[in-house]
């Protein structure tokens, strides 16, 4: 592939990539830095964007650089940078809040009106060679954390922030529905938060097998009866008397959402992570005879990377199982249609080369 500035990968339009070469982003602020890219993982967003073209409000006008998922190498600094020095091997977190807003002084900048979030249409993402953040937003990774590691620190954001807002405690059970990236990973974190009975769903059973090899304490395939029906039969396999203590449906798929309600014991926590429709039938009474606690979860907010890479280094995360390919920057569209055709976990694509 031929040499170029700042070479891109760049959703055009609807089912249509290519290649761009771009201008070097340049500092807009003191506290910026230029990050070389490393790494990229693929996001369902990114292959629904590729798609469709939209996620909810958020549609593709424009052409867009693709990806959000990102580890690189600093490679220059703005002038009141103190933070960081060229060279230092970084993950991006790749949200730029306002800072000003009240969603955003009170820490919960993951709900900015005013979010310029890579990827997400109108601003471009990190899937070229070169990127721009503020400081504040690339953290620095451990010495006994590699590159590809820290391209899996943003689902592990995502789902470290979907446990954080259940509140899992330790000794508790948990049903995560949804075995794709965010759920294996829910799984990990709500154990490593000392859910001691984490039980993966999904209408996939590679699916399934992968989360029992990974951190899931059982699976459940669902059966074709009512969600009800599949609820009943997934307490009674699993010991759970009453019902979980904790639901998170990272699947955004009606039927994971009916049979989650119905799964979870009196005064039990739901908390929605899967975007599937915008609309869904949903078990309104049962959750409100049952006093349920019902949450969303969007991103992640201020402390979740820390966290996330606390988590990671002292691998009490196992992130990078979860990855089954690396490709080359310029092999990026196969990479795009492994992750559509369901081929594999999480494939990273490297940055481009030197
Ligand atoms: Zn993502
Ligand atoms: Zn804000």
């Amino acid at each position: 592939m031929k040499r170029t500035e700042n070479l891109s990968f760049v959703l055009e339009g609807v089912q249509k990539l290519k290649f761009e070469d771009r201008p070097v982003p340049q500092l807009q602020d003191p506290h910026d830095v230029l990050v070389r890219v490393k790494f990229t993982g693929i996001c369902g967003s990114d292959v629904h964007y590729w798609n469709c073209g939209q996620i909810g409000p958020f549609k593709v006008e424009k052409p867009m650089v693709l990806g959000h998922e990102s580890s690189g190498i600093v490679e220059q600094i703005g002038s009141k940078v103190t933070t960081l020095k060229v060279g230092d091997r970084i993950t991006m977190e790749p949200g730029e809040p306002c800072r000003r807003c009240d969603a955003c002084k009170i820490g919960t900048y993951n709900l900015c009106p005013a979010m310029a979030f890579a990827a997400t249409p109108p601003y471009d993402g990190t899937l070229a060679q070169y990127y721009r953040l503020p400081e504040d937003l690339c953290y620095q990774l451990p010495d006994s954390m590699s590159l590809e590691q820290g391209a899996l620190v943003e689902p592990l954001s995502v789902a470290v922030h979907l446990v954080r807002q259940a509140n899992v405690s330790p000794g508790s059970s948990i049903v995560v529905f949804g075995a794709g990236p965010v759920g294996l990973l829910c799984c990990a974190v709500a154990k490593a938060f000392g859910a001691t009975k984490v039980i993966a769903v999904d209408i996939q059973p590679g699916r399934l097998e992968f989360a029992k090899r990974f951190e899931a304490t059982s699976t459940f395939l669902p059966g074709s009866g009512s969600a009800l029906e599949n609820a009943t039969r997934l307490r009674t396999e699993n010991d759970l008397g009453n019902g979980a203590d904790f639901v998170i449906d990272a699947s955004g798929a009606e039927a994971s959402i009916n049979t989650g309600i119905h799964v979870l014991h009196p005064g039990g926590t739901y908390v929605q992570g899967g975007m599937g429709r915008d609309e869904v039938n949903f078990p309104i009474t049962a959750a409100c005879t049952k006093e349920l606690v019902i949450k969303g979860s969007f991103r992640y907010s201020s402390g979740d990377y820390k966290l996330a890479i606390q988590l990671l280094a002292s691998q009490q995360v196992k992130a990078q199982e979860l990855i089954t390919e690396i490709v080359k920057f310029e092999d990026a569209e196969r990479a795009f249609q492994n992750v559509k055709a369901g081929r594999g976990i999480k494939i990273l694509i490297a940055g481009p080369e030197e």
